[in-house]
């Protein structure tokens, strides 16, 4: 299965995505952690990332469509992916269209998780992660609403609304269930 997992910062992606990834056996990639992940190792893709990531900003996509296409080519993800944090823009959306179509794929289903704006500051505050200082959680809400938000119009025919409210369990319960339909 190919999935998208959409939604806020702060709506859970990750937890939910590691609990789906373990369930339907396929990887969860997401472009926060690879960031993070490049940071910490001091690569030249961390140091083109780490500024715009510590002001809540977008990297730009020629840096992140890289990177995304290069980790979907890995032998882990021919069969299937749960993608997390791509795309963020129509432009990043019409990009994987373009990855995925060149083998004669397409997503299965777009994952939207819903959830309040008060809801996703209060777990980003809890959290307390490098980039979750109410400044930056302001700037990425805003970035969020003006790019991100439109792909839910973007994706209406495949897209599947999960309420991400409720506890971890029963947003995973209620996830695989809308999948299996
Ligand atoms: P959250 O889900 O809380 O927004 P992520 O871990 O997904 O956090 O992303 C953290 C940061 O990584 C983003 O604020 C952004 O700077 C960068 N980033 C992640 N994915 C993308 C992407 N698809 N395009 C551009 N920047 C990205």
């Amino acid at each position: 299965m190919r999935l998208v997992l959409l939604g806020p910062p702060g709506a859970g992606k990750g937890t939910q995505a590691a609990l789906l990834s373990d369930s339907l056996k396929i990887p969860h990639i997401s472009t926060g952690d690879l960031f993070r992940a490049n940071i910490s190792n001091g690569t030249d893709l961390g140091k083109q990332a780490q500024e715009y990531m510590d002001a809540g900003n977008l990297v730009p996509t020629e840096v992140t469509a890289k990177m995304v296409q290069d980790r979907l080519n890995q032998d882990d993800a021919q069969e299937g992916f749960l993608l997390d944090g791509f795309p963020r823009t129509i432009e990043q959306a019409e990009l994987l269209e373009e990855m995925l179509k060149k083998d004669g794929h397409s997503l299965d289903a777009v994952v939207n998780y819903v959830v309040s704006e008060d809801v996703v500051v209060e777990r980003m505050l809890a959290r307390g992660r490098n980039d979750d200082n109410e400044d930056t959680i302001r700037t990425r809400l805003e970035v969020y609403r003006d790019e991100t938000a439109p792909l839910i119009d973007h994706y209406q025919d495949i897209l599947v609304n999960i309420d991400a409210e409720g506890t971890v369990e029963d947003i995973s319960t209620t996830t695989l269930d809308a999948l299996d339909n």
